[in-house]
């Protein structure tokens, strides 16, 4: 059934956005505010808090997470799950009208977005497996009339922060399984595209959650560090760039937290001979220049190994003819980069590339695209001969930018992936199961595409970036989730009756 509580949000649209906390919508204390803009419109949606005043309500939201954790905590886990399964009913039932709100506020197709939601989903489908995945290890006998065993136990009030580019996917590689482990949460969404979770949060509001263990607080670095140094958040799992990454990995750890975080990438794509051409140019062009080039496992570096010149050509052409607009039209391949500042990032890296010597074969920069001269759109682009030891060819662009790379044996496109300081995908595309295997083996990444552009971990495996990657040792979703959410407790136990000291 459709939630009608969604359509009020149409009526916040343009108003400060509320914080979610203790099961009220409640007004930020801080004043300032900045503004979430659609990409391909300019439109203004709404308004979010920013600033340090957003502090206090990361202590409002602590203060009800760490009351709630008292009895969620307690809650047989059969029960802790049972208000995901309504929620995946309800954003099934809800999905269409969450897919719009995640293309309007960041600019993806609407086939784009019901994927990641999609996505989000499996993930609470793996998290309702909990009472399976946190059952333990039983030692009977350790010694005469003595057990061990080992019981996972949830941390407390867990924190996250995520990144613009999935507002509906990432908060669910952490959100379902910390709850069903018995902790209670606190999400601050990106500033950018706080939309969708507004509208998840609206459907969590139904699901018989007690007051406290879901919460949302909106933001940006000021609400971040609040969060980081709280002393009473146990865990904070963290999704963005690599740098913020790593500063969100020492500050959390340096307050004592347990911190999980996911940085940026740059994504190498091998395409040997003797590949299948067609099906494989049409997967990379798809990796390139899907969500225009703002994933984490987007391809950016495309390596043809002893190419004859019909790949290159294959590029160029499939990428030529992608439609790019806004993604509210069904008929759009590809939709605008996030902000204006993000379309003259990407615009100065191209320049770079070419200062650095490389040709532009295909060029998006400043496309007039017919009712939207004012969206942050590019065009596909190709990058052709950028020196190996240059800047620009590690550079995460995070825009619809490939850089072609000729190579001549699988052994050199190692040597180059290996020597990168990312790690979080290496995709070969290849007819040869031995080079298949080598590849799989010896490329430094943590996933890892043997025909596949886009090598996404589905929600039953962890999402395994490497290097500067990743910074923790627990990745999101998964049995992985389910350790990073739990703390382990080992007990030894003696009952001293006659029948216990004689087995
Ligand atoms: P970002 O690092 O700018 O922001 C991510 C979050 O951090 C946001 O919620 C933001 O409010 C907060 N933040 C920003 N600056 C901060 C600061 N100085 N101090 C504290 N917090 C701060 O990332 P983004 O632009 O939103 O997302 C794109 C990046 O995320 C890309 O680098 C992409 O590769 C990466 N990403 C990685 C994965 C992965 O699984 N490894 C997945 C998605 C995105």
């Amino acid at each position: 059934m459709l939630c009608p509580a969604l359509n009020d949000l149409k009526k916040i649209k343009m108003e400060v956005l509320n914080n979610y906390i203790n099961s009220n919508w409640v007004k930020s204390r801080e004043e300032n505010t900045t503004d979430v803009i659609n990409p391909a419109t300019q439109e203004v949606l709404a308004k979010v808090p920013r600033g340090k005043g957003t502090a206090a309500d990361v202590d409002q939201a602590v203060a009800a997470a760490a009351e709630a954790f008292k009895s969620w905590a307690h809650v047989p886990v059969m029960k802790r799950v049972q208000p995901l399964y309504k929620l995946k009913q309800l954003l099934e039932d809800n999905a269409e009208d969450i897919a719009r709100t995640i293309t309007e506020e960041c600019g993806k197709t609407l086939g784009e977005s019901r994927g990641e939601l999609q996505r989000a989903i499996e993930n609470i489908e793996v998290a309702c497996g909990t009472p399976m995945l946190i059952q333990s290890e039983f030692s009977e006998n350790i010694s005469s009339g003595i057990d061990e065993f080992m019981i996972r136990q949830p941390l407390g009030v867990c924190g996250c922060v995520s990144p613009f580019n999935f507002p509906g996917m990432i908060p669910f590689w952490f959100l379902p399984y910390a709850i069903a482990c018995g902790n209670t949460f606190i999400l601050k969404p990106s500033e950018k595209v706080p939309l969708t979770m507004m509208k998840v949060f609206r459907l969590l509001e139904q699901v018989d959650l007690p007051a406290g263990v879901v919460n949302l607080v909106h933001g940006g670095k000021e609400t971040v560090d609040a969060l980081l140094d709280h002393p009473q958040i146990k865990a904070i799992s963290f999704v963005g760039s690599s740098n913020i990454a790593r500063y969100v990995y020492s500050r959390g750890a340096a307050s004592g937290k347990r911190v999980q975080a996911q940085g940026g990438a740059k994504n190498p794509l091998v395409i040997l001979p003797d590949a299948d051409i067609e099906m494989s140019v049409k997967i990379i062009a798809d990796s390139a220049y899907g969500c225009a080039g703002q994933r984490c496992l987007a391809a950016s570096n495309i390596i043809t190994v002893a190419d004859d010149g019909n790949i290159k050509d294959a590029l160029y052409e499939s990428a030529k003819k992608r439609t790019t607009g806004f993604g509210l039209d069904e008929s759009i391949e590809m939709g605008p980069v996030i902000t204006k500042e993000s379309r003259e990032r990407v615009e100065d890296l191209i320049n770079k590339g070419v200062s650095e010597g490389a040709k532009v074969l295909l060029d998006g920069r400043k496309p007039a695209i017919s009712g939207f001269e004012k969206g942050n759109f590019i065009r596909p682009t190709i990058l052709e001969g950028l020196p190996l030891d240059g800047e620009l060819v590690r550079t995460e662009i995070f825009g619809p930018v490939m850089s072609l790379i000729q190579l001549k044996t699988v052994d050199e496109a190692l040597e180059f992936i290996n020597s990168g300081k990312y790690g979080n995908m290496a995709c070969l595309f290849t007819s040869s199961g031995a080079n298949a295997r080598k590849f799989r083996n010896l490329a430094n990444a943590g996933n890892i595409g043997i025909n596949i552009g886009v090598a996404a971990p589905m929600a039953q495996f962890p999402f395994s970036g490497w290097k500067e990657s990743f910074f923790g040792d627990l990745h999101g979703q998964s049995r992985h989730a389910i350790e990073f959410f739990t703390q382990t407790k080992v007990v030894i136990e003696r009952w001293p009756k006659e029948w216990s000291r004689k087995f």
